[in-house]
């Protein structure tokens, strides 16, 4: 069969295929990706089965229009529904799933949409994402940024009226230690009325000195939940270790978090199984923690530094608005983000349909806000991006024109007593 993933074929850097050989010839070189490393925390949950077990057991071809037509008449969205409205017999029915979750979204979310920013604080990685734009074998302007730095970064953002903020740092222990996020965070908490983070896996005492230091919330991409797929992605590192991914919003609740958000990249493996996964991760864990707020990202590969021809084969602007829909039918509270990997026409239309919250005024790079934001050159220093974004409007420019697409734009929906 043709390689439907653009990820795996000959567009690898010479590094990563060399190391993929490597990989394949010498079993020495290899860890297993389902063993925890020392120090790592294992949990004893029953999610990660259930999730499994349902995508495994998922065939999205045998699924019918009449499976569809009964998964749209019915006013409750069972996980077998939820199959149905994902799979290629669904596809025809985009007009109608699309009705139903704009039903749906304006049902619990009125005419809101949240807008938050995100900030890389730092790039440098320790890990070998064949994807991804700060793997450890691109050559990439690296920077971690101090404490001023940050703060100045932060400052620039808040006075544009963001209340917000998702910190960012590459996946490196060494160079982004807990300590290093915690006083970032301790800063965040100053300019801003909500805090996510999205950072390497943690354990649990590690999330709770976090949570403490002023972060309400954590997301983690599990990228593909095709655990032998993800090996094959993720060629060094700690990253490796799937199982430990998997569990770090559980582990993240347990240390106090108030909220956690899940997602794949959609295009890494076979999108459908994937979106499945993401939901079921959710769906699990809320039933688990149903005090927790949680939401669901829908990431497709973008071109990154020094190959431009990463991108998702299969999963064009029609099948993303699909899962979207299929999201919501089926997770009416939960939130749905859409970062500005997408097109600003593509997000103008999804936020009346499905999706809760869009990102605004980003920079993938290190450094640059001062640039991007005041049009002054700040101190010059400046880290390359993670992946080129596709909108890349300002603040302003998203408030106003979500207001103008009959939106109220919404800055912070909680306040600490
Ligand atoms: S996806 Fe994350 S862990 Fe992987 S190379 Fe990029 S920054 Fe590092």
């Amino acid at each position: 069969m043709e390689n439907r993933f653009l990820v795996d074929s000959e567009f690898l850097s010479p590094q990563a295929l060399a190391r993929k050989h490597q990989l394949e010839t010498d079993p020495s070189s290899r860890k297993s990706h389902m063993e925890y490393l020392p120090g790592m925390e294992q949990l004893h949950s029953d999610v990660r089965d259930k999730v499994i077990g349902q995508m495994e057991s998922y065939d999205p071809a045998r699924y019918t229009a009449r499976d569809v037509r009964a998964a749209l008449d019915h006013e409750t969205c069972s996980v077998e529904d939820f199959k149905a409205l994902l799979s290629p017999a669904a596809e025809p029915f985009l007009e109608e799933m699309a009705a139903r979750a704009r039903l749906e979204t304006s049902r619990h979310f009125g005419n809101t949409v949240y807008l938050f920013t995100p900030l890389y604080i730092a790039n440098y990685c320790e890990n070998y994402c064949v994807y991804c734009g700060f793997n450890c074998y691109n050559h990439i302007q690296r920077m971690k940024l101090d404490m001023a730095q940050i703060e100045h970064e932060m400052q620039v953002i808040a006075d544009s009226g963001m209340e917000e903020i998702l910190i960012l740092t590459g996946e490196s222990r060494a160079q982004s230690d807990v300590e290093y996020i915690g006083e970032a965070c301790k800063l965040a908490r100053k300019y801003f009325r909500m805090v996510g983070l999205e950072i390497y896996p943690v354990n649990t005492d590690e999330y709770r000195y976090l949570h403490q230091c002023g972060a309400d919330y954590v997301t983690v991409f599990q990228e593909t939940y095709d655990a032998d797929k993800y090996e094959t992605l993720h060629l060094m590192g700690h990253k490796r270790v799937w199982p430990y991914r998997f569990d770090a919003q559980e582990r993240a609740l347990r240390g106090g978090m108030r909220g956690v958000a899940f997602s794949a990249l959609l295009g890494l493996s076979d999108f459908r199984k994937d979106a499945l996964a993401s939901a079921l991760h959710l769906y699990y864990l809320q039933r688990k923690y149903p005090h927790a707020e949680m939401s669901l990202s829908c990431p497709r590969l973008r071109p990154i530094v020094n190959n431009d021809k990463i991108s998702p084969l299969d999963v064009g602007e029609r099948q993303l608005c699909q899962v979207l829909c299929a999201y919501r039918i089926f997770l009416p509270f939960a939130g749905i983000t859409v970062s500005s990997r997408e097109s600003e026409r593509f997000r103008n239309g999804i936020v009346r349909i499905a999706a809760t919250k869009v990102s605004a005024g980003v920079s993938t790079g290190i450094g640059d806000h001062e640039r991007k934001y005041t049009g002054k050159e700040g101190d010059g220093a400046q880290g390359d991006e993670q992946f080129e974004i596709d909108d890349s409007r300002s603040f302003d420019q998203m408030y106003r024109d979500m207001e103008s697409e009959g939106l109220q734009p919404v800055l912070n929906d909680y306040l600490y007593v």
